[in-house]
């Protein structure tokens, strides 16, 4: 791709550009961290400037809260089978009922996470759960607006990027048979790195992955109250463990292997793309007896009629009105980005000079990962409070 420039350096690879490019000179490929990016032909180009008018980081779509709401699946499946409260499952299942057809992402037999079309209800839990990747998004923006003339209702969930992407690429036609959700979102890691993990799993244990779950209800979750993985191999043992022990997932959750777009995302605020918004939201419950009985909750973010109409038609859910104040106790990112860490400028050059086993290996040497183990948790609390306590003193 030596002839290709970059379209826009704070791309987060929604392909808009890709489809709505009249020359079709825009390719989607993976740039030296490992996550999809526009790149362009500049020999094709004619400057039309259409890529830049459908670029969700250049222009945003924003829709205004209308209600806000705590709830949970009352189907124990769905619910169990769920990253929070299992909202998707059901918005996905009443557009399967009404006829139409279903976008989200899911992993392939590589397991590489894309989005895919689903139109039947045992379809579901492909799209199901969270995986903590850049989406590869592949064909679908060609294929919903080809569906969308035909007058097929569409549901297509994503992140917040993603559902804008699509809206600027569909232009300023009305679509009624539209529907869309966004995932509050904080940020999505590197495709290329999550591969190299499954690979450095597979070495270390000698034997495939079929599967790998970021994170299902296990017992293990329940135990420790963290995010939790699941490996299952093709011998069907299955190995569940604490975030920290997976170095890919560690870095997730230290925000430090994120897209470089997302710790400037122009989409964490409270205006959402999407008819809907779902998000975590377990601190819920103490607003809100009635869920005192679940583990994990979801917050609804009502943002247009047509989520008010979807939203009211489904079944099987336990829903109470909320605070937009209380979602965001403890939902930074419909407020503000993700701050950059430190060590986001340097993981991406670690690896590639290492090579990920060796940078693994450090990994788990590192004073990162200590800090992190169970029996060293008393050690740290009690440093943080001598600190409270010193500082204190010297007021
Ligand atoms: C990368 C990422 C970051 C997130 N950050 C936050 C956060 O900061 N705060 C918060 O409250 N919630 C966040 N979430 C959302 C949260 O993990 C749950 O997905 C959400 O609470 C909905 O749960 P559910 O049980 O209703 O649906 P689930 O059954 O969990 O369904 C999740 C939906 O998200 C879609 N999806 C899964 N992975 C991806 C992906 N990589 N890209 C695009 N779409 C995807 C699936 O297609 C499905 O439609 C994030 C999700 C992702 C994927
Ligand atoms: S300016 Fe026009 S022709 Fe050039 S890459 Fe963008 S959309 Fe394509
Ligand atoms: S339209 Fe999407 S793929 Fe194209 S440059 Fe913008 S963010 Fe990247
Ligand atoms: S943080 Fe923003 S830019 Fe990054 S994936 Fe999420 S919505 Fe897109």
């Amino acid at each position: 791709m030596k002839d290709l420039q970059k379209v826009n350096n704070l791309c987060s690879g929604c392909t808009a550009c890709k489809y709505a490019c009249p020359q079709n000179c825009i390719e989607i490929q993976t740039n030296t961290e490992g996550f999809y990016q526009a790149f362009l032909n500049p020999n094709k180009c004619i400057e039309c400037g259409i890529c830049h008018r459908v670029c969700p980081m250049e222009k945003e779509i924003k829709k205004t809260i209308v209600s806000c709401f705590a709830a949970a699946s009352e189907d124990v499946e769905v619910y169990c089978r769920s990253s929070s409260g299992g909202i998707f499952s059901l918005v996905a299942e009443e557009i399967i009922i009404e006829g139409g057809s279903v976008y989200g992402c899911a992993m392939d037999s590589n397991l590489v996470p894309h989005h895919k079309k689903i139109s039947r209800k045992n379809q579901i839990e492909e799209l199901r759960r969270s995986k903590y990747v850049q989406s590869d998004l592949r064909d679908c923006f060609s294929q919903i607006k080809k569906q969308l003339k035909e007058q097929e209702k569409i549901l297509f969930v994503g992140t917040p990027c993603q559902v804008s992407g699509l809206y600027l690429y569909l232009g300023k036609k009305e679509y009624q048979n539209l529907y869309t959700i966004d995932i509050i979102c904080h940020g999505t890691p590197s495709p290329q790195m999550f591969i190299s993990n499954l690979r450095w799993i597979e070495k270390k244990h000698k034997k495939k992955l079929k599967e790998y779950e970021f994170r299902l209800k296990t017992e293990k979750s329940k135990e420790t109250g963290k995010y939790c993985y699941r490996y299952v191999f093709e011998d069907d043992t299955i190995e569940d463990g604490v975030y920290y022990r997976d170095p890919f997932f560690n870095e997730f959750y230290d925000m430090t292997n994120l897209n470089e777009c997302c710790y400037s995302c122009p989409y964490a605020t409270e205006n959402r793309p999407g008819d809907l918004t779902i998000g975590d939201y377990e601190w819920g419950k103490s607003h809100h007896a009635e869920f005192i009985t679940f583990d994990e909750i979801s917050c609804v973010l009502v943002n247009s009629n047509k989520g008010k109409a979807i939203f009211e038609k489904i079944k099987n859910i336990r829903r109470t009105e909320t605070k937009l104040c209380y979602i965001e106790e403890k939902n930074a990112n419909l407020l503000r980005p993700t701050n950059r860490p430190k060590y986001r400028t340097y993981i991406f050059e670690d690896i590639s000079k290492l090579g990920y086993e060796q940078w693994a290996k450090a990994y788990f040497k590192s004073i990162r990962y200590f800090k992190k183990l169970r029996i060293f948790q008393p050690i740290i609390k009690m440093k943080i409070y001598l600190n409270k306590y010193v500082k204190e003193k010297r007021r």
